[in-house]
């Protein structure tokens, strides 16, 4: 077995993947060495053609968020400010690949130095343009590895992405990378493993990998064996109903009731888990829908994706989180606000800006009937919020009752990610609570969630949010309101026994985490102890 390997990373897209390692060859980015023969113009234009065509093609083939991403390449292809400056290269007699290749070389190098990193992720969208440019010109087969591989590189292509058929797993470890890249968004969407900006160090086509999403850590060799990166991503596959069914309902081992739902982040993720083997949804993150400014406008796809998910789950609740943008996750088209961590952010940013508020209002009312909806707010700090939001609400169902459409009114909660309104809860008029505690604890140790810098303060920070937990739940249960767990620290099973004695009934995680999770469960008592025997 080769040296053990543990490389530490952002975590870009959570989840974990196992595979060899494929190593993609930085790309060959010079054109090649043909001269120019008076005929560069027009053999210039007719590979822009071919490259627009090709992305069509795909879109074609794609879901609605690709597509979006691709339109957006066809645009920039489309766009005279990068091919003006190729032909006057060529008309002072440059060949078309090597116009080409230089008017773009000047495009991604603004686009790395920008001070935005969501401008910066750009970048990857411009080579990737660029090398689809050369391969048209030059007759090339785009690139592909082999299935279920760890892509190790660099960057990825978007287009290599979307391509590329991860029906049979594997995950993605990257050198530079972002997370705030289309690929990172796709690969969130699409349930692929991804880490980015991960430390230099050898890997070798071949090398057995393990990608943790999660914790940003890619892992070979003995590493890859070590016991804390326990690959449990089977439990997100497709399971017999019967084997999961006999685990429903589950209980501690002193026959307390606990529900375990499922955390998603796309309709996608349906797809690999079974109704009947789970309590419902405990928290849809909705803003992963949106991966183009029109998205926010088309009330109708919001009506059939959040119909769709409710009529999968039956008489199982499903709850569906109003979107929270701001802070790592800017709305589509809009560059970060580092601000916004601290400014308007989820629920101030809806209602800041009311036009997204209220098309989303719409769709969830409309899609009400088709089962047990329950909608949940971000970012709640004050009660003011909240009934803003509720006669946004009363207000869209008033105006669907006029035109005759049918729609029913789903209750409100709130997500309880903010130390003031974790400390206030009888103030809320909400019809239940849900604990975020990713976002209570960056806000207890007051360090942001994406900031590399200040990562080991997060962990540190895990004994004071355990306290803050124990201080703050009775508070919220005394309301006699529904009230659950939906953060990160639900899935960890060595927080399980201080969650159990802080008195969480209500458990919902990420569906990879789930197996784990109800094995450690159902071991323990009600107070959190290690039943005997
Ligand atoms: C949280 O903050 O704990 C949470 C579940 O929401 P998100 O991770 O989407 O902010
Ligand atoms: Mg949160």
């Amino acid at each position: 077995m080769p040296e053990a390997l543990r490389l530490k990373g952002q975590g870009a897209s959570p989840g974990m993947a196992r595979g060899p390692a494929y190593v993609m060859a930085p790309e060959d980015g010079r054109a090649r060495g043909v001269r120019a023969n008076g005929s560069d113009a027009a053999r210039l234009a007719e590979a822009v053609d071919r490259a627009v065509e090709a992305l069509r093609e795909l879109a074609g083939r794609s879901d609605l968020e690709s597509a979006a991403i691709l339109e957006f390449q066809i645009e920039m292809l489309r766009d005279p400010a990068l091919l003006e400056p190729s032909l006057e290269r060529i008309q002072r007699g440059a060949e078309a690949g090597a116009a080409w290749a230089a008017t773009m070389d000047a495009y991604v190098a603004s686009f790395e130095d920008a001070e935005d990193e969501h401008i910066r992720a750009r970048g990857a969208d411009m080579r990737d343009i660029r090398q689809q440019v050369l391969r048209a010109l030059h007759g090339e087969r785009p690139p592909d590895f082999p299935q279920g591989s760890i892509l190790v590189g660099r960057d990825i292509a978007p287009s290599l992405f979307l391509s590329h058929d991860w029906s049979r797993g594997g995950g993605i470890a990257l050198f530079g990378g972002s997370v705030a890249s289309h690929v990172a968004t796709l690969a969130r969407s699409r349930g692929v493993p991804m880490v980015v900006a991960m430390s230099g160090a050898e890997i070798e086509t071949g090398m057995e990998l393990v990608v943790d999403g999660d914790d940003g850590v890619v892992a070979g060799g003995r590493a890859a064996c070590a016991s804390e990166l326990v690959d449990d991503r089977a439990s997100s596959l497709p399971v017999p109903d019967g084997r999961q069914a006999d685990e429903i309902p589950l209980h501690t081992a002193d026959g307390i009731r606990l529900t375990l739902q499922a955390n998603i982040d796309h309709p996608s993720e349906l797809r690999h888990l079974s109704p009947s083997g789970i309590d419902g949804i405990g928290l849809f993150r909705t803003e992963y829908l949106m991966g183009a400014p029109a998205d926010l406008a088309d009330e109708e796809r919001q009506v059939e994706i959040y119909a769709e998910t409710l009529a999968w789950a039956g008489d199982r609740p499903v709850t569906i989180r109003l979107l929270d943008f701001g802070a790592d996750k800017p709305p589509p088209g809009e560059a970060t606000d580092p601000s916004s961590f601290l400014g308007l952010r989820g629920i101030r940013l809806l209602l800041a800006r009311p036009g997204m508020l209220r098309t989303q209002v719409r769709a969830l009312l409309r899609a009400a009937p088709v089962g047990r909806l329950r909608v949940l707010l971000p970012m709640v700090t004050a009660p003011s919020e909240v009934e803003q939001t509720r006669a946004v609400f009363a207000e869209e169902a008033a105006r669907l009752s006029a035109r005759g459409v049918t729609h029913a009114m789903p209750p409100l909660g709130l997500m309880v990610e903010v130390p003031a309104a974790a400390l206030m809860p009888e103030t809320f008029k909400a019809e239940f609570f849900s604990f975020g505690t990713n976002d209570l604890a960056q806000y207890l140790s007051a360090s942001a969630r994406d900031n590399a810098a200040v990562s080991p303060l997060y962990p540190a920070a895990r004994a004071a949010v355990l306290r803050f937990l124990e201080m703050t739940m009775p508070l919220v249960a005394a309301t006699g309101r529904p009230v659950g767990i939906c953060g990160d620290l639900a899935g960890d099973p060595a927080a399980l026994p201080a969650l159990l004695s802080c008195g969480f009934r209500d458990f919902s995680m990420a569906p990879r985490r789930m197996t784990l999770a109800r094995a450690a469960l159902s071991r323990l008592n009600a107070d959190g102890s290690e039943a005997r025997g």
